[in-house]
């Protein structure tokens, strides 16, 4: 079966890990700070905190955000579900705003709608490597006091009125799953400017552990001395994977000119094929495309999904709205809430992205759909 998407190693991602396996360190060495000032030259200078995965980054840039029970997160449906079962976990109320037409990005008039003096945190999600509209967004936050978290799990490498991904909201959060941009194969990162923000960070990721001595309460205890002011958890990311990073993100530009390249082949091809919606880019967005998202129309998708997977095509729907899980059911969450969402997610389909997708397969998934479509 071909996937919809995969990583793509080469003998200098494996020379890379292995120098790490011959080496010192397993976990907390040289490879972690490498990597996160790596993808910091991706973020424009913006620091990143390496954690254990794009759920892990979700998770603690909440956490920094001081996100907790009596506040509200509002955030997009159209996104994995992670994005909102951190904040839920952490307490917080979660407010799902509807998306726009075009990009299936939160829609800042939906935004607006629903924030208030409990709003804490406005997430975006960058959905299929697009960037949402932070400029507005953050607008709309600030005017209530609350942080703009870009969930990028998709846009790692992406800019937006040429202005890089991880330099737009006030928390950016990466991942770096085998399927996304590129892969640690578990990881994620979060990007911050805020000084504050990025210490909390970066001590969320560590069990909350204080060690420098002008911040201990017991300077005096002794020199293996620390304290936690503040419960955190073990979110590193072993030095391992972190080497596994260095040299997929010297890789990044070439990933995105492949992603770019077979999104503008998808787009030749599939142009004109009767029954089906084709993505769309914003003129100041500037995607480094993780998903191949089209609409399929007249209650076909199902019947695509169905007849692609049968061709040996990994199509795949990203992604169900949020709050169908159960678990939002079960907590009073409604269908209809979000009916731009709603209808997006009743079209969509994925077709296979990957930089090591070749021209060849590429033409197979086009026959395919056409075949099924024309
Ligand atoms: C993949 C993904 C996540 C979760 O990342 P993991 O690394 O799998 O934990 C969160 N949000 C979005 C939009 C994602 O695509």
């Amino acid at each position: 079966m071909l996937p919809y998407g995969r990583q793509s190693i080469d003998e200098r991602d494996i020379e890379g890990v292995l120098g790490v396996l011959r080496g010192e360190w397993l976990t907390t060495g040289p490879a972690v700070g490498a990597f996160e000032e790596e993808l910091a030259a991706w973020t424009g200078g913006v620091p990143c905190v390496s954690v254990t995965s794009g759920t892990a980054a979700l998770h603690t840039a909440y956490a920094a955000a001081g996100v907790g029970p009596g506040d509200e997160v509002v955030t997009s449906p159209i996104t994995f579900v992670a994005t909102a079962a951190t904040a839920a976990m952490l307490g917080a109320r979660v407010v799902f705003a509807d998306v726009e037409e075009d990009t299936a990005n939160l829609d800042p008039a939906a935004v607006e709608a629903v924030v208030g003096p409990r709003t804490r945190a406005v997430t975006a999600v960058d959905y299929a490597g697009h960037p949402a509209e932070y400029d507005v967004l953050r607008k709309i936050a600030s005017s209530v006091e609350a942080v703009v978290v870009g969930d990028a799990a998709h846009s790692v490498g992406s800019r937006y009125h040429d202005r890089p991904v991880g330099a737009l909201a006030d928390l950016t959060t990466f991942s770096f799953f085998p399927t996304k941009t590129i892969t640690t194969a578990e990881g994620g990162a979060v990007a911050t400017a805020d000084v504050e923000l990025l210490r909390r960070a970066r001590r969320f990721r560590n069990h909350g552990l204080v060690r420098d001595p002008q911040e201990l309460r017991d300077p005096d205890e002794g020199g293996w001395h620390q304290e936690v002011h503040a419960f955190g958890l073990n979110y590193r990311l072993p030095d391992v994977l972190c080497a596994l990073g260095v040299s997929q993100l010297r890789r990044l530009g070439a990933f995105r000119e492949r992603r770019a390249r077979l999104v503008e082949r998808y787009n030749k091809a599939l142009q004109g094929l009767a029954g089906l919606r084709l993505p769309t880019r914003r003129p100041h967005a500037d995607p480094a495309w993780h998903l191949y998202s089209v609409g399929v129309l007249g209650g076909r998708r199902r019947e695509a999904y169905e007849r692609m997977r049968a061709a040996g095509i990994g199509v795949q729907v990203n992604y169900l709205p949020a709050y169908w899980h159960p678990v939002f059911a079960d907590m009073g969450y409604r269908r209809g809430m979000c009916p731009v969402a709603e209808e997006f997610y009743a079209r969509q389909l994925s077709l296979p992205l990957f930089p090591d997708l070749t021209d060849s397969e590429q033409d197979r998934v086009v026959e395919a759909l056409h075949a099924i479509l024309g």
